[in-house]
Order: structure tokens, then C-alpha cells, then sequence
């Protein structure tokens, strides 16, 4: 890649972002489809969002990705939240609009994107069990409740967040049928009678929580369980069982590359090889 005057910049704003994937990706697919683009990481601290993205303005960046902990307070520095970040009250993608600042969510379209390229789906016979209720939780139920699933059951350790994702739903799908419980209480009649699994807590990679997320014995080779942690073998605790009761299971990994893909076809209205980004990340 040349950085050239005429280089335009995008980026992506987050605290850390020193581990972050995406300058990776993104910089391959700019590459490949020969834009004159670069792709760079923004560690902004929470005290700094607000004068970072007036920089971003200032600087005329094509747009920018947002991650932890600034998904939500971001919401409150931009122009104007497009119909997918009202909806999930998150942004991860902002676009830069001839100065103005828009932000969308592309989480949710990067899950089902993932989802559909590894297995055939049909919506209408797959209840859906959803552990966590954060960001990321709420762009993946949205989703799928747009897709038809029949119900949803949300299970989260705390109450709070439960509920709110349960009525963002109920407003949206007023006849949807969404439970919740808490971690702690009894779900395995929700895992035994759920057709696709997600876990969207960053729970499950440690041994120590591993055991208490899903029990095992619950799973069977009809379900597809899908955890969101991106891990670069593709092998939390929970995918390993998953595989190992013969259900179709899948990592984060697809998640975040199409989600990355959906940002550029905002700032571009291009397509990218999305090829090419799984390969610039699994040659990490
Ligand atoms: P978030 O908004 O902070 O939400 C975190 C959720 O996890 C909440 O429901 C929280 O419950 C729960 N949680 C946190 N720590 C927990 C623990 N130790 N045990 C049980 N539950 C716990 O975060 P997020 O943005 O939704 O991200 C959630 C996960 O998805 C992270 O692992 C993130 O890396 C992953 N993710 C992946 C992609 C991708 O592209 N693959 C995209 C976005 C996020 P409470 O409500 O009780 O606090």
C-alpha cells in the first residue's frame, strides 16, 4: 500500500485496539480492491471520544468502526443513528457523510451473513436461545426476529438488560414470543428446545466459566451453536462441545469479517473479498 496526499483515512475507535483484527483485514481488502484507502487503529479513551470524533470530521475520514467500551456513548456525538444503530441503541460503523456523521450497527447483518454462508437456515422453524443481552446480543436478536424466527429465549446474568432487549424486541415483533431467565436459574428446557444457540457474553473462554454457560448433555447434532467470542482457532469450550455432540458450530470469526465487509460497502458502495480478509486474518 502507498500512502499517498490524495490517501484518504478510516479507522477504527476502541480502548484498547492494540488487539484488534480489523486494521488487518480492512487493509487487505483496500489492497485487493486497489482503493486508495487506509485503515488505522484510534486507541481513544473514554474522556477523549468527543474530541476524537470531532477529529474524525476535522481529518475528513471516509468513516470509522467503533468498538468496547464506545458502542453506545458514541451514539451521543454523531449527526444523525441510521434505522440499524437506532434500533440496537449501538453504533460500530460510522460513515462520514460530506462532513455529516452517521452511525449504523452492521453487526447484526455480519452475523446473519456468517450464518448463512456456513449452514442453511430456516428461520421459521428455529427458536433461537440467546445468552447475553449487550450490543452484540441485541444487533443478533434484531436480525434474526427480521428474519422470522418463531421465538426467542434471552438468558443474561443480570435482569436489567434482559428485560430492555426483551421489549426493544416486543416493540419491534409485538407477536414474537421473547422469554427471559437469568444464568443462574435452570435453562436447559430453553438449550434442549432451541434450533440455533448463541452465546454473545464474552463468558466461556476461561476453564472456569466454561461448565457454566450451557450444559453439555442438552445439545444434540440438529442445533447450530454459534459463540461470537472471536478466537482464532475457532475452539471456545462451548464450540468443542458443540462439535462434539455433532451440532454445527460456529465461531466469531465470520461475524467479524462480515461485519468489516458491510462497513466498507457503506464507505465505498463496493463489495469486498471477503477472501481476502479471512485470509489476512488466519495468516495471523
Ligand atoms: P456488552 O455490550 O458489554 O455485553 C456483554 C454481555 O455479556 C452482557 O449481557 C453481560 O451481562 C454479559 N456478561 C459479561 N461478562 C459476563 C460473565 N463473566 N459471565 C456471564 N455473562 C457476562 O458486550 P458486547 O459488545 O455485546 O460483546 C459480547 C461478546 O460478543 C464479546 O465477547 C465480544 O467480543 C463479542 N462480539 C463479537 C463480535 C464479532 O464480530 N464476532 C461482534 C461484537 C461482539 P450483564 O447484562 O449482566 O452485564
Amino acid at each position: 500500500m502507498q500512502i499517498r496526499g490524495s490517501t484518504r483515512l478510516a479507522g477504527i475507535l476502541g480502548y484498547p485496539v492494540s488487539h484488534s483484527l480489523s486494521p488487518l483485514m480492512h487493509n487487505a481488502a483496500y489492497a485487493a480492491m486497489g482503493l486508495n484507502l487506509c485503515y488505522v487503529p484510534l486507541p481513544v479513551s473514554p474522556e477523549g471520544l468527543g474530541s476524537a470524533i470531532a477529529g474524525l470530521r476535522a481529518m475528513q475520514f471516509l468513516g470509522a468502526n467503533v468498538t468496547i467500551p464506545h458502542k453506545v456513548a458514541v451514539t451521543g456525538h454523531l449527526d444523525r443513528l441510521a434505522e440499524s444503530a437506532r434500533r440496537v441503541g449501538a453504533v460500530n460503523t460510522i460513515v462520514n457523510e460530506d462532513g455529516s456523521l452517521v452511525g449504523h450497527n452492521t453487526d447484526g447483518t455480519g452475523f446473519i451473513r456468517a450464518l448463512e454462508e456456513a449452514v442453511a437456515v430456516d428461520y421459521s422453524g428455529a427458536p433461537v436461545l440467546l445468552l447475553g443481552a449487550g450490543g452484540a446480543a441485541r444487533s443478533v436478536a434484531m436480525a434474526l426476529a427480521d428474519r422470522g424466527v418463531p421465538r426467542i429465549a434471552i438468558v443474561n446474568r443480570g435482569r436489567a438488560r434482559a428485560d430492555e432487549l426483551r421489549q426493544a424486541l416486543k416493540d419491534k415483533h409485538p407477536s414474537l414470543p421473547v422469554e427471559t431467565r437469568l444464568l443462574d436459574a435452570d435453562y436447559n428446557d430453553l438449550t434442549a428446545a432451541a434450533k440455533i444457540i448463541i452465546n454473545a457474553t464474552p463468558a466461556g473462554m476461561s476453564e472456569r466459566l466454561k461448565s457454566e454457560l450451557i450444559a453439555v448433555d442438552s445439545l444434540s447434532e440438529e442445533q447450530i451453536v454459534c459463540d461470537l467470542v472471536y478466537s482464532q482457532t475457532q475452539a471456545t469450550p462451548l464450540l468443542l462441545a458443540a462439535r462434539a455432540k455433532g451440532a454445527k458450530a460456529l465461531g466469531g470469526l465470520g461475524m467479524l469479517i462480515h461485519q468489516g465487509a458491510e462497513a466498507i460497502r457503506l464507505w465505498t458502495g463496493s463489495t469486498p473479498p471477503v477472501e481476502v480478509m479471512k485470509e489476512a486474518i488466519e495468516s495471523q
